[in-house]
């Protein structure tokens, strides 16, 4: 009767893992920046609070960034950068944001979207649009546009990319009124509203919003929290031990690798993290031996070949091991325009010039591979901009 109890009690407790949590469904954030005005606020506050079912809560307006002439200015007047815009929302958002939108009557632009109204980055919480260039409309035409505009945003900040088909995430917002989702992006939409923001994807995405903005210690607790929920997820892993490389946290960086390789052991990703940490130690050959683990287990050989070669050349210094990884990606069947560029300056010494670069870390970008940023973090090239 009583171990019939305790294994009674036992299953109980394996149903109640710990990885199931409440659903917290965050706050959305609306900032004015600069002057917008009020009855579209309303309405960008009315949609938002529809289509994510969430509380929506306005912050204090903020002042415009001095606007500035940028090689992506529309006009030749200046005009402000979207890019830091966005930073800027994200500078110190409160801790339950889900999303965070910022509204602005100015002109803006971003080296991708030069005459665009909206811009968000692909898996951040902030979005942004302008009003500068929307002619007035009747009220329910006027509020259908700004929910076709925040639908394509908000499923940018989903990881949605433009979609060619009819599907609001068009690329043109004329094209995508009065429309849907097509079958590829709905669930991602679908998904992407259903979120808790205590959920181990968002977490995640939230982890890397943080380590692109510089703040390593709120991308590590985020990290880790995702980890809780979900544990053993190599690519988090890897997110997480960069991030505490990033703080000079090496040991516990170390830890986490080994246990990413012992859950995942093809990954090539804890390597290539460990090449990271041991060249920003001067460990060079342990630096390199676990380069080119990571390479061998790499079922991307294109991009493998090109990161090595960059690693090689930039980090540790080896420009021979660095012209054979070039090779390697070229023979692959890559064309990469840095790869081509890079081997062609090793080629004719003549032309390279060295500086010693104050490479304090190496980061891991989804898209882009391993990243070499200086000590300062401000420059490091992020996820680019989308735009409609
Ligand atoms: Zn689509
Ligand atoms: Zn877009």
């Amino acid at each position: 009767m009583r171990s019939a109890f305790f294994s009674a009690l036992s299953v109980m407790a394996l149903s109640c893992s710990p990885t199931a949590v409440d659903w917290v469904p965050g706050v959305v954030y609306l900032v004015p920046i600069g002057e917008p005005e009020a009855t579209e606020l309303a309405r960008a506050e009315k949609v938002l609070a529809l289509l994510t079912q969430r509380p929506v809560r306005r912050l204090p307006r903020r002042p415009l960034l001095p606007a500035a002439v940028h090689p992506h200015c529309p006009t030749a007047a200046p005009c402000y950068d979207a890019g830091s815009i966005l930073d800027e929302l994200l500078s110190e958002p409160p801790r339950d944001t889900f999303r965070i939108v910022g509204i602005t009557e100015a002109p803006i632009s971003s080296s991708v979207g030069h005459d665009s109204i909206a811009f968000a980055r692909r898996h951040e919480r902030a979005l942004l649009y302008t009003t500068v260039s929307l002619r007035p409309l009747p009220d329910a035409q006027a509020l259908a546009r700004t929910r076709q505009i925040m639908s394509h945003e908000l499923g940018h900040t989903f990881g949605a990319q433009h979609c060619s088909g009819p599907c609001l995430m068009q690329p043109r917002l004329e094209h995508r009124l009065a429309t849907g989702a097509c079958p590829l992006h709905r669930p991602l939409l679908v998904e992407g509203l259903a979120q808790s923001i205590a959920g181990p994807t968002f977490l995640a995405a939230v982890g890397r919003e943080r380590g692109r903005l510089g703040d390593w210690n709120e991308a590590i607790d985020a990290y880790r929290r995702s980890l809780r929920r979900r544990p053993r997820v190599v690519e988090v892993e890897a997110h997480l031990a960069l991030a505490l490389v990033a703080r000079g946290r090496h040991l516990e960086a170390e830890d986490v690798l080994d246990q990413a390789s012992y859950n995942a052991p093809d990954s090539p990703l804890p390597f290539y993290v460990r090449a990271g940490l041991f060249a920003t130690q001067d460990r060079t050959q342990r630096a390199a031996a676990h380069l080119e683990s990571g390479v061998n287990r790499d079922p991307n050989p294109t991009s493998a070949h090109r990161l090595a070669g960059i690693v090689y050349q930039d980090v540790l210094r080896d420009e021979s091991a660095a012209i054979y990884h070039f090779r390697l990606h070229l023979s692959a069947g890559g064309r990469d325009p840095e790869v081509l560029g890079r081997l062609a300056m090793l080629l004719t010494p003549t032309t390279l010039l060295f500086t010693e670069p104050e490479v304090v870390v190496v980061r891991w970008d989804v898209r882009e591979g391993l990243l070499l940023a200086s000590a300062g973090w401000g420059q490091a090239p992020g996820p680019p901009l989308v735009a409609p």
